[in-house]
């Protein structure tokens, strides 16, 4: 083939493997054992620890060949507790956990590669599983059994299947997660594999072919979360967006984020503008004071445009610093505030009368009416029947909640 076509083929086949996905999906590899645990010992005295590095070692590299963004725990023949793994991994906001081992037996006759994996249907009383790894059960197991056919058809194998499993590492993280059993160091055939670069190469080749076999669900960190159906339906309309993979449904929306989100919920350039006729500067200000800018909103802030387009529907003012902060997340009342100002803009409809909803949005409260007219409108819920928390931070899953309450 000619580089030319070689060319065109690569792209044309990453154009259909990855449609919609501008970032790559992002893999914990775990060796097991190491340092002064060397995990099983087999024939002719082959360590599990080093079996396991040099595989996970293949395995990655496979992987970043193929675009993944790929992370390992231990990168040296050193001790890391098991809990230090799970931590590990808990912080690397991933999609997936692939922890690699050998096997070993009495009996030096037991031969094979299996995959295991925490199965809900299968608890063990004494070994509970995370509350979030409880629910990942169809994930995992889906990813078990991608990667257990690919490594025996890649490997040649027996074939002993999948194995429900309460193994610390794939019960007690966060994500999708498995532990792989490639082979039995204590068997002869096993250990000759486990013992050569070629059949350590072709396992870990049928790991990775497993591995992208699997498909990750959109957003991993919503995977069990309450606004899981919330956020796909936003995401559907194209008015929310993840971080990679990511939702992040637990952290604070910030006030760039929201503006973001009333835009293309309202499509401020459509709105009329308020603050024009005021002004008489024509460079970028922001608000209706003409010619004021934000000492802590250059330019080249993600957000910048929005912010400009939110100022000539005089939608945000500044603070007395000179500052329109942001990346400050914003409270309950402010979203109701400005959500409300939005909806009054672009629909007829008389003004709301303060309702006492809530015990803590007495009448004299600035955003009475707009939580007022948001709860009559069934778009906006208190934290309590009675509590409001108008100063309380809202979350990303707060937002989709609310958005998909409207539209609704
Ligand atoms: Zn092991």
């Amino acid at each position: 083939m000619t580089l030319l076509k070689k060319w065109t083929l690569l792209t044309l086949l990453l154009t259909f493997a990855f449609p919609y996905h501008a970032f790559a999906y992002k893999i914990v590899l775990d060796a097991g054992h190491g340092g002064s645990d060397p995990g099983a010992i087999g024939v002719g005295g082959l360590r599990e620890t080093d079996v396991n590095l040099d595989i996970t070692m293949k395995v990655k590299q496979a992987l970043l060949e193929r675009g993944y963004d790929v992370v390992m725990t231990r990168t040296t023949d050193t001790f890391w507790s098991l809990a230090e793994r799970v931590a590990f991994t808990n912080e690397q906001k991933a999609d997936l956990f692939v922890s690699i081992h050998a096997n070993a037996h009495a009996n030096s006759n037991v031969n094979g590669s299996m995959v295991l994996y925490y199965d809900n249907n299968y608890p063990q009383e004494d070994y509970p599983a995370s509350s979030t790894m409880s629910q990942l059960t169809p994930y995992s197991k889906d990813l078990a059994g991608h990667v257990q056919d690919a490594l025996v058809a890649s490997a040649g194998t027996k074939d002993l299947g999948l194995t429900p499993s309460a193994v610390y590492v794939a019960r007690m993280g966060i994500i999708p997660s498995i532990l792989v059993e490639t082979g039995f160091l204590t068997n002869k055939s096993d250990a000759a594999l486990l013992n050569s670069d070629a059949a350590r190469s072709k396992i870990a080749l049928g790991i990775a072919n497993g591995i992208s076999a699997y498909e990750p669900p959109l957003f991993t960190d919503v995977l069990v979360h309450w606004s899981r159906p919330a956020v796909l339906r936003m995401k559907n309309k194209g008015i929310i967006e993840g971080i990679g993979n990511n939702y992040e449904p637990d952290r604070a929306l910030t006030r760039a984020e929201f503006l973001t989100l009333m835009d293309r919920v309202f499509t401020f350039s459509k709105l009329p503008t308020v603050c024009e006729a005021k002004s008489s500067v024509t460079s970028s200000v922001y608000g209706c004071n003409a010619g004021t800018s934000y000492s802590d909103l250059p330019a080249s802030h993600w957000a910048s445009a929005v912010f400009a387009k939110a100022s000539k529907l005089n939608l945000l003012q500044g603070y007395e610093d000179g500052t329109i902060r942001p990346n400050r997340a914003i409270t309950r009342g402010e979203v109701a505030d400005l959500f409300n100002r939005l909806l009054q803009m672009t629909s007829a409809g008389a003004p709301a009368v303060y309702q006492p909803y809530f015990d803590d949005v007495p009448k004299s409260l600035w955003s009475a009416l707009a939580i007022t007219n948001l709860k009559e409108k069934g778009i906006i819920n208190g934290v309590t029947d009675t509590s409001f928390k108008p100063n309380q931070t809202m979350t990303r899953a707060e937002i989709a909640a609310l958005l998909d309450r409207y539209f609704k």
